[in-house]
């Protein structure tokens, strides 16, 4: 690796993929196992995704990690992939022979050393809410991000550890494994080709002041509901709210929360009907008798996956009500949520009482934040536009909401336009 004056290492490689998530992952192991020289690039200490954070896949129900785990082996042995967490894009250039791209990687404050003992975890003082499952629980500023993240590493969040004042976890590392030294690297790659698969955001339900999120602990989201239902959650899989008493008799969906609609996501996210339906399955299999409603304008369940949506149907104790719900608020008298929707079959209002409202929220864009440095490639709702740049390919869930299997068809599409573009540019 070139070292240059202004501190930036240089790295050449075919393809950049900027998004470790399936999309990144799967669009990176097919041009890697091609043989492409592939630079890895993901934000977060951790590759996966949300997939690492869902409890089960439809439509087979199975764990997502079993497909995370077999990728991850394919990525660790192939020596064509170099990987970048905690790392950024900042800048993209376009050059005749492709791209060159400046990207900071902050550091993550522990080394290869880490065997992920948990000893620095166990005598570390400050807490930090856990992003991974949404807040619902704490992790030390030391932490490790998931039971099977990878990399296999714990890490440092800057934010919450006191460093010099504090160094318990130094003292215990018996491995060396943690260096408060570390600092932000730069990169100058140039490539001839990059793939951007940056994933989605849930839409903010803090948004949603009718629906009562933020309000009443008991009116969570469909990720939310992920996270609780997972064993290595913050309940360890008892579907129940951390420190809120209740008993789940009752369950409502509300879908498209903050979806179809001009004053939030204007799309439909494809996924979040069959997620609900898939939450209602996880809730009935821990309470066999509690009662699930699923509110919803249309119900989406395309192709092979009407199937699963028949299954919940033929459920009785999943009723199903045609109607956008207005409002969710708390019976002073009982404090049962009161879920309130117009019937658009009957016009007749509806209210059902329930113990738990889980919001169907959608997947947004994390491009709609504007993180591509480069004017005009995205969509007036912040979704890519497929290869408005030529060497630039947008991939997964940042071009158009869409399932597992149909992101990783598209990210084998995606490593084909690359290694097009990387042949074109030798
Ligand atoms: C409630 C819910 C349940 C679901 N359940 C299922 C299911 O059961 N079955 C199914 O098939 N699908 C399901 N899905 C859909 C599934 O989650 C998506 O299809 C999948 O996550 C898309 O993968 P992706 O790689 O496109 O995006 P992501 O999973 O979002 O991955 C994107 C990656 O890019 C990284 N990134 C973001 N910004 C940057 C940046 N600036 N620089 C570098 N890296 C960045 C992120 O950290 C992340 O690692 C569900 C969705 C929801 C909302």
């Amino acid at each position: 690796m070139e070292t240059y004056n202004n501190g930036f290492q240089g790295i050449e490689t075919d393809l950049v993929v900027v998004g470790a998530g399936i999309a990144g992952i799967s669009a990176a192991l097919e041009a890697a196992e091609t043989g492409f020289g592939v630079l890895l690039i993901e934000k977060n200490p951790f590759i996966g995704g949300r997939v690492a954070q869902l409890f089960e896949y439809f439509p087979k129900l199975c764990p997502p990690t079993c497909g995370l785990e077999i990728n991850i082996r394919r990525l660790r042995e192939n020596e064509k992939i170099k990987l970048l967490t905690l790392a950024n894009v900042k800048k993209i250039e376009k050059t005749e022979k492709g791209l060159v791209l400046e990207v900071t990687q902050n550091p993550r404050f522990v080394n290869n050393r880490c065997t992920i003992c948990g000893e620095c975890a166990k005598v570390c003082p400050v807490e930090r809410p856990n992003d991974f499952n949404f807040g619902l629980d704490k992790t030390k500023a030391i932490y490790i991000p998931y039971e099977n993240a990878y990399p296999s590493k714990y890490v440092i969040d800057p934010q919450y550890c006191k460093f010099d004042e504090c160094k318990m976890c130094l003292d215990v590392c018996k491995y060396n494994a943690i260096d408060f030294n570390e600092h932000k690297q730069k990169y100058r790659v140039e490539a001839r080709a990059l793939i951007w698969a940056t994933g989605w955001d849930p839409y903010d339900a803090t948004r949603l002041e009718n629906l009562g999120f933020g309000k009443y602990p008991n009116v969570i989201t469909n990720m939310m509901m992920e996270r609780l239902a997972s064993p290595f959650g913050p309940t360890k899989g008892e579907i129940r709210i951390p420190n809120f008493n209740m008993e789940l008799k009752e369950v409502a969906f509300v879908q498209c929360a903050g979806s179809r609609d001009e004053n939030h996501l204007e799309f439909c996210s494809t996924v979040c009907c069959l997620a609900s339906m898939k939450q209602a399955h996880y809730i009935r299999t821990q309470y066999p008798d509690t009662k699930i409603h699923i509110f919803y304008i249309d119900l989406r369940a395309n192709g092979i996956l009407e199937d699963f949506y028949n299954r919940t149907k033929a459920d009785p104790l999943i009723e199903y009500h045609r109607g956008k719900v207005a409002k969710v608020w708390q019976n002073p008298q009982n404090k049962r949520l009161v879920v309130e929707a117009e019937d658009t079959l009957s016009g007749v209002l509806t209210k059902k009482e329930v113990d738990l409202v889980v919001l169907a929220t959608g997947m947004q864009p994390t491009t709609s934040k504007k993180i591509i440095p480069l004017d005009n490639i995205i969509d007036d709702n912040g979704f890519v536009r497929n290869e408005l740049d030529g060497a630039i390919i947008g991939c997964g869930t940042c071009v158009s909401p869409k399932d597992v299997a149909s992101v990783v068809q598209e990210a084998t599409g995606a490593a084909m336009k690359a290694i097009v573009k990387i042949k074109e540019a030798q």
